[in-house]
């Protein structure tokens, strides 16, 4: 056992169409996809109607699970109009119903402590987590759009995939009047934002390593490249670290409609430190939070990073979107061979 995961799997959904509305290889779809067939019940978080928030929802059809699909950037709200999640799932616990649970470490970890008891029909999954952005900055962001596009905003999303393609993320928004916008999602005032500004309890996380409290914590197979034939798709590949014998049953679950590999979790870990790492505080961060408080987001961005660091960004991104990733490693490589020369 490492950090409390007994086996890891990479692997992603057979249904090219799904596939491409997932985040990444979509194994939260199919264990949605797996409960619902059988008539259990999903809880996850689709978009509030405007796309400013997350929202936890109840699911029971296979159109209310894929408004799941897709990473939600940005906090979700658990209790609105006549929702209580924790109130309506420990109803269905109660009930004897089976119900899946998908959401944040610190949402599984708050369920659980409400519940006080273990259920057997209860199932948690979580995701690897980088802490979301918060309400404000897609407040400020979306409300910014709608009025350049004189528009309203019928569907968005931060983890649009290109030409089908997994990487690099685009953010893309689609208006009411047709238009449509779409951006490489680090290069806009958003993605800026989610990665140097998550909430204060974000940089003391207390749910990473052997502190997850789910059956399985699932994420993007990052470091996978196209050298590993056998895992890899350019749609995008999920990576699964199972933690309990209910997770390894999830899988079973969902080999008849995903290519699910068993994977090296040393090798997986490694790339993805999230999982059992505290996200650190990006150097821009005291500027940026106190730009962002007294002025807006788009004046914190241009006083937390100077033009060169603005122009040096975007020839980076740039150079990552032209050169396939393999030439970018073997640059790195001939660079630490280099430096270890020079010592
Ligand atoms: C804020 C945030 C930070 C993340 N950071 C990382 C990271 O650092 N490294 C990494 O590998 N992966 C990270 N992920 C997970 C990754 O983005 C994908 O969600 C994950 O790989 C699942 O992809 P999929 O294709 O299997 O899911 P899909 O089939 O696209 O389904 C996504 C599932 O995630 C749920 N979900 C989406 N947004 C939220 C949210 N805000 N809160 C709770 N549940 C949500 C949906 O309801 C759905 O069940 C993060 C996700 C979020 C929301
Ligand atoms: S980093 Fe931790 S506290 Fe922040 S949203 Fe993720 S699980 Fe929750």
């Amino acid at each position: 056992m490492l950090h409390g995961v007994q086996k890891a799997y990479s692997g992603y959904i057979n249904d090219k169409s799904r596939l491409v509305k997932s985040a990444s290889g979509g194994f939260a779809y199919s264990f949605a996809y797996s409960f619902i067939k059988k008539g259990n019940i999903v809880y996850s978080v689709r978009y509030s109607s405007d796309f400013r928030q997350g929202e936890w929802a109840r699911a029971t059809t296979f159109e209310e699970i894929s408004r799941f699909q897709g990473s939600k950037y940005v906090e979700s709200k658990k209790i609105y109009d006549n929702f209580n999640l924790y109130e309506r799932l420990k109803q269905d616990l109660e009930s004897g119903l089976t119900v899946l649970v998908i959401g944040l470490p610190c949402d599984i970890g708050a369920i659980k402590s409400y519940l006080t008891k273990e259920y057997q029909k209860l199932y948690c999954i979580d995701l690897i987590c980088h802490g979301p952005t918060i309400k404000k900055v897609a407040d400020e962001y979306l409300t910014a759009l709608e009025k350049k596009y004189r528009s309203k905003l019928i569907d968005f999303s931060v983890r649009y995939k290109k030409n089908g393609k997994w990487m690099p993320i685009y953010l893309r928004a689609e208006f009411e009047n047709k238009k449509i916008y779409m951006k490489p999602f680090y290069d806009t005032d958003y993605g800026i934002a989610f990665s140097i500004m998550s909430r204060p309890c974000c940089y003391k996380c207390k749910f990473k390593s052997v502190n997850h409290k789910s059956d399985i914590t699932i994420g993007d197979y990052w470091g996978i490249t196209k050298a590993n034939l056998k895992e890899w798709n350019d749609m995008g590949v999920s990576v699964a670290f199972v933690r309990t014998d209910k997770g390894e049953a999830l899988i079973n679950a969902i080999r008849d409609i995903c290519t699910v590999n068993e994977t090296n979790i040393d090798f997986a870990m490694k790339n993805n430190r999230l999982i059992n790492e505290q996200k650190i505080k990006d150097k821009h961060y005291p500027v940026f939070i106190d730009s962002f408080n007294n002025y807006n987001l788009h004046s914190a961005i241009k006083k937390s990073f100077s033009k060169t660091e603005r122009l040096l960004k975007a020839i980076k991104r740039g150079i990552k979107i032209v050169l396939p990733r393999e030439f970018l490693l073997l640059g790195k490589r001939l660079i630490n061979s280099f430096n270890t020369l020079q010592k």
